[in-house]
């Protein structure tokens, strides 16, 4: 039942509904139709909502008696005292959004009950009900809202292009449909369908009729459960990263939230794995004790607190990691990207003229497959799409809604155990294979990352691992870092360096840490110091990652033929890393090419 709430309770909920843009009414209206327990929700928009909204549910209706008190200001039928706030299970609570909408559009709504003959239909502009009357129509509730602003043209000004309000709406409704898997959600543009998901809390059928064919495919399961913590969804294959965290969508308990916490915990399972400025493609579905978290009664809800934010980023970044060490997060060589190169001769024209061929004129002289790497660029929201569609005939039908469904990707575990070496190409990739894939391992890449994690192992321990040369080796540098030195010094002691100041600018290194041979502790000390020539300050913990992971790289050489044992011990080290497949940079070291992948090259399958 609809009630105002008492001027006391209303005034302890944060105030100021502010309708502020299209995006923002059609949020308003989604979840009062979530509230009311619609299984489907239709939401339509025109020139980027400023024209035309609508919302149609399935839900429960508003009572006849009740319409014009639904848009009275803090009227709601979902809470009445103070205590509610803090156990509110329901999504708008404030008693204010549709009041809020009429103060600046013109409002229509129609609804009916389940046990109601007839359904009603009420108009309203501002504060005044034009229309209240009966009308058939089916189980719940449609609102309308046109021209917004038409009353306060001065706030028209700060809405963005039809194109950019459109772009904030797809992303807001492909959010809350994402995690509302259970509900069926249409979005349409003018008379474009934009998305229509099933309803069937299938997670990855959504993401891919709401982001798109493409995105699923490169999608990893993650699936984990603690005592009190459990996780679903699905995250990129670090081949296949974003250059923004635009998708990283996360709902906690059912709600979407943006969180530190969790974008830190995601970053935290690919750290090493992504080049700088790519970020993981996440939809993580967490359920956990309401009691730990904290969702704040602020207008849009959207921040999250948890009681424990280590224990949950721990749990997340756990989860995810173990998502990552699969055989399909290998970056992959696909068939469909490589470019078969048949070179045809060229034939006699027919002008009349007769052309000789040197050599027999072969139909395909050359085939050159040239494997590349697939990193690809993934591309928001596809609103080219969107707009391209918007531009389209308006008077064209509204398509069926057709969704698309798909197979969750396998993932099986990888395991160093299962290859079998193979040997090695161009002085430079090892060559190996398991049952079902090909994998080719950049030795050099392979080579930093266990130069790398050993170097952070040693850095990290107490006891150091050094060896002492026969002969010191005298480090010149400038009189910067030289006088710097308090900065550094302690830093390179750590990693297992054994360094003392010979007067003069000159540093003698008596020992080398114990897993570097000679030419790797002079080129890792060499670039080091070239490195402080810049930033000779290593205080700042950044600076210092940043100048170890680029060190390791020169301090590893690449292109040395190794031998049948060298790959083997190689091998062996990188299965001891903790992040085997990345170089401390995020290139790859292993990719992959599935066997059924080079079938379809050779046209078998
Ligand atoms: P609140 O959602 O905070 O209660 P609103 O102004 O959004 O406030 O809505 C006022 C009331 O109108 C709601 O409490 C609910 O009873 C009713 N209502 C609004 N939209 C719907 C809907 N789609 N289906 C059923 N009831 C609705
Ligand atoms: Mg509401």
């Amino acid at each position: 039942m609809i009630k105002i709430l008492d001027k006391h309770v209303a005034d302890k909920i944060a105030a100021g509904e502010v309708i502020d843009r299209p995006v923002s009414i059609i949020k308003e209206l989604i979840e009062n139709a979530l509230d009311a327990d619609a299984t489907s929700v239709t939401v339509e928009i025109r020139n980027g909502g400023k024209s035309y909204i609508r919302v149609t549910d399935n839900g429960c209706g508003i009572p006849a008696d009740e319409v014009e008190l639904a848009f009275k200001r803090h009227a709601t039928s979902k809470i009445t005292a103070a205590e509610d706030l803090d156990a509110i299970a329901t999504l708008g609570f404030r008693g204010e959004a549709l009041a809020s909408i009429c103060a600046v559009a013109r409002v229509e709504l129609i609804t009916k009950t389940a046990d109601a003959k007839s359904g009603r239909r009420v108009v309203i502009e501002g504060s005044d009900v034009l229309e209240n009357s009966a009308i058939g129509c089916p189980d719940g509730t449609t609102i309308t809202v046109r021209d917004l602003f038409y009353n306060v043209p001065a706030r028209n000004k700060f809405l963005a292009s039809d194109s950019s309000e459109t772009r904030r709406i797809v992303d807001m409704v492909s959010r809350i449909a994402l995690s509302y898997g259970d509900v069926k959600f249409n979005l349409i543009n003018g008379n474009n369908k934009v998305f229509s998901t099933r309803g069937n809390g299938n997670i990855l059928n959504n993401i891919i009729n709401i982001f798109g064919n493409d995105m699923g495919r490169d999608l990893l399961p993650v699936e984990a459960s603690s005592k009190d913590f459990i996780i679903k969804g699905f995250v990129s294959s670090p081949a296949s990263s974003a250059p923004s965290r635009n998708k990283q969508i996360f709902c906690v308990n059912g709600r979407v939230v943006s969180s530190n916490i969790l974008e830190k915990a995601l970053d935290d399972a690919y750290k090493e794995k992504l080049f700088h400025g790519r970020f993981p493609i996440a939809f993580l579905f967490l359920a956990m004790p309401p009691e730990k978290l904290d969702v704040n009664v602020h207008p849009t809800k959207k921040e999250i607190r948890f009681d424990d934010p280590y224990e949950v980023s721990d749990f997340v970044a756990r989860a995810v990691k173990d998502a990552l060490t699969v055989k399909e997060s290998v970056p992959q060589i696909r068939h469909e990207n490589i470019k078969m190169q048949h070179v045809e001769a060229s034939k006699p024209k027919d002008d009349g003229y007769q052309y000789t061929f040197n050599e027999t004129p072969a139909e395909i002289k050359e085939i050159k497959p040239e494997p590349k790497l697939e990193l690809r660029e993934e591309h928001e929201l596809d609103i080219n799409k969107i707009l391209s569609t918007m531009r389209k005939d308006v008077e064209s039908k509204v398509d069926e809604p057709s969704t698309l469904t798909a197979e969750i990707p396998s993932a099986f575990p990888f395991s160093f155990d299962d290859l079998i070496i193979k040997g090695s190409v161009f002085n430079t990739y090892i060559i190996a294979q398991d049952d079902e894939n090909f994998y080719l391992i950049d030795q050099h890449a392979a080579h930093e990352r266990v130069f790398y994690e050993r170097l952070l192992k040693q850095y990290n321990s107490e006891t150091k691992a050094k060896q002492t040369l026969l002969i010191p080796v005298n480090f010149n540098v400038s009189a910067q870092v030289s006088a710097l030195e308090e900065t550094w010094l302690d830093k390179i002691s750590s990693i297992g360096y054994d360094i003392e100041y010979f007067g003069n600018n000159t540093y003698l290194v008596r020992e080398i840490p114990a897993f570097m041979d000679l030419e790797e502790a002079e080129g890792f000390l060499n670039d080091m110091f070239r490195e402080l020539e810049d930033k000779p300050d290593l205080t700042n913990k950044r600076t210092l990652e940043r100048i170890i992971t680029k060190s390791c790289k020169s301090a590893v050489k690449g292109g040395d033929h190794l031998s049948e044992e060298e790959i083997a011990s190689l091998m062996k080290d990188l299965k001891a890393c903790i992040n085997p497949f990345s170089c401390p940079h995020g290139r790859p070291t292993f990719i992959r090419m599935t066997k059924y992948e080079i079938e379809k090259l050779f046209k078998r399958v």
